[in-house]
């Protein structure tokens, strides 16, 4: 069994709030220097997504960013994030953004870059409280792919999301907490500031309208997920 190094982490980071939030987390926790970051490229609708984490990573000062071409999600295409169509609607009890298998394609990718980076630990940004209903964001499924990706790898990978319980509200508190360099500045809504400035949630991919929430058309079912989040956390106190 390889026994990977649990002080260094490899983030999932898709330049959402989540994932950007999680790379806080990691650098705070574990420090910059011992944090790695992996993003994909699977023909998501808008590009800013991917820019917004390479910045992320690049402000944070991280070990490494990697930024992996998955074209095959592209090419399967079951998803009206990938293919233009309405993104309000439902289908078979699933919202019409859901990709299916993505979350499962991608940590296993990340995986074999944890194996090779020597990175005991394994960020995913997903969460099963304010979540959009994806099946493979809930803890169970998590669970399994870490056990079978362990038995495959022979490793003691550990698959950590610190968002799991989380609601968006809790999520912005957490941002909140970050003064990392070069965030030590006395304002404390630094991390805040990060998450507004350098993150993309909006599924239309809208850099135009300015929320108090950050980058967004403030309509979809994304923007409504960070805008409900970000007004609970302004109503519980938030940059007091
Ligand atoms: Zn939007």
């Amino acid at each position: 069994m390889k026994q990977l190094d649990r002080t260094r982490t490899l983030v999932c980071l898709s330049g959402g709030q989540d994932s950007v939030t999680c790379l806080m987390e990691a650098c705070l926790t574990g420090g910059a220097a011992q944090t790695y970051a992996v993003a994909f490229n699977y023909g998501q609708r808008h590009a800013v997504e991917l820019a917004c984490a390479q910045k992320a990573a690049e402000i944070l000062g991280i070990a490494g960013y990697y930024a992996l071409e998955l074209p095959a999600l592209q090419q399967i295409g079951d998803s009206a994030l990938l293919t233009g169509a309405d993104l309000n609607e439902r289908k078979d009890g699933l919202p019409a953004s859901f990709v299916p298998g993505r979350n499962i394609i991608l940590l296993a990718q990340a995986a074999a870059l944890a194996y090779k980076l020597n990175c005991g630990s394994l960020v995913a940004g997903v969460s099963e409280t304010d979540y959009s209903g994806y099946p493979d964001c809930r803890e169970y499924t998590i669970k399994f792919l870490e056990a079978a990706l362990n038995a495959g790898m022979e490793t003691d990978l550990q698959i950590v999301t610190p968002l799991m319980h989380k609601t968006k509200a809790e999520t912005w508190a957490m941002a909140y907490r970050y003064r990392l360099p070069p965030f030590d500045r006395a304002e404390r809504q630094y991390g805040v500031e990060l998450i507004r400035e350098h993150t993309h949630t909006c599924y239309r991919g809208d850099r135009t309208l300015r929320q108090d929430w950050g980058y967004g058309c403030g309509q979809c079912p994304a923007c409504l997920l960070r805008q409900r989040g970000y007004a609970e956390f302004s109503a519980r106190g938030g940059l007091q």
